[in-house]
């Protein structure tokens, strides 16, 4: 079921992310060789309690951080720890804040120092094409167009396009309806209504779709150990626009990626 917000509730929403917003943003500027995952994690528990937050991710489903930090070929659900971020890393650092009953959830990639041109142009691929899916989300467009945008961009450059996750509803909880796949798949394709607020999250891999579950039973990872890359944003959806409510006030909106030939 999807749940349809009220203004009173969007504007609840939007206290959320903005505060989410600062602390990746925060963090964004904090990664740097040497910094271990840990340090993130302790960084973002601080700073959501200091701004009257509470770490969504933590204790969820028995999860044990507030950040997921997913290094290089890890894809989502990396769990903060000892792990040191060396020069040429990168790090996915997705978080969420239950800010006053009400939920956010934001994800970059952050390069460590200096990456490779292969995983900077996957980095700006991956941003741009939650670019695209933003745009794509409109009222009367139908989930499977923000699917399509997204997947187009992926695709376009030929990565690896992660499938067994996918965005979704958030709000009134972490995570709700619609399921918002970055492929256009058989599932539910509901149109998008006003009131909706949804998180769109593409995954792309710099080599092959598969993925992997380690040992610990969280860290997703490419099957083929290549670099992945995750960029998330929570948005509201408005009769006449669509309000990106985690957009980071550093944030360069358009890339310099240009489209790929289709
Ligand atoms: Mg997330
Ligand atoms: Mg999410």
């Amino acid at each position: 079921m999807i749940r349809i917000k009220t203004a009173k509730q969007i504007a609840g929403i939007r206290k959320s992310c903005h505060l989410l917003a600062e602390v990746l943003e925060l963090l964004e500027t904090t990664v740097q060789p040497g910094i271990t995952t840990g340090d993130l994690d302790e960084i973002a528990k601080r700073e959501i309690a200091s701004r009257g937050g509470r770490p969504a991710f933590l204790g969820y489903q028995g999860f044990p951080g507030a950040l997921c930090t997913s290094v290089n070929e890890a894809v989502i659900h990396g769990i903060p720890g000892n792990r040191r971020l060396n020069e040429g890393d990168v790090v996915s650092i997705d978080c969420g804040i239950e800010y006053d009953g009400y939920y956010s959830d934001s994800a970059i990639t952050v390069p460590v120092g200096t990456t490779s041109p292969d995983v900077t142009r996957l980095l700006e691929v991956t941003r741009s094409s939650l670019e695209d899916g933003i745009d794509a989300a409109q009222v009367g467009k139908r989930v499977n167009d923000v699917s399509r945008a997204i997947y187009k961009t992926i695709s376009g450059e030929g990565y690896g396009i992660v499938r067994p996750y996918c965005g979704h509803g958030v709000g009134l909880s972490l995570h709700e309806d619609p399921q918002i796949p970055n492929y256009v798949g058989r599932g539910p394709n509901p149109r998008l209504k006003h009131g909706m607020v949804v998180a769109i999250e593409p995954m792309v891999n710099l080599g092959g779709d598969d993925v992997d579950v380690l040992e610990d039973d969280w860290t997703v990872v490419t099957g083929d150990r290549t670099v992945s890359a995750h960029f998330e944003h929570t948005v509201a959806i408005f009769r006449e626009h669509t309000e990106v409510l985690t957009r980071r006030s550093s944030e360069r909106v358009h890339s310099s990626v240009e489209a790929p030939a289709v």
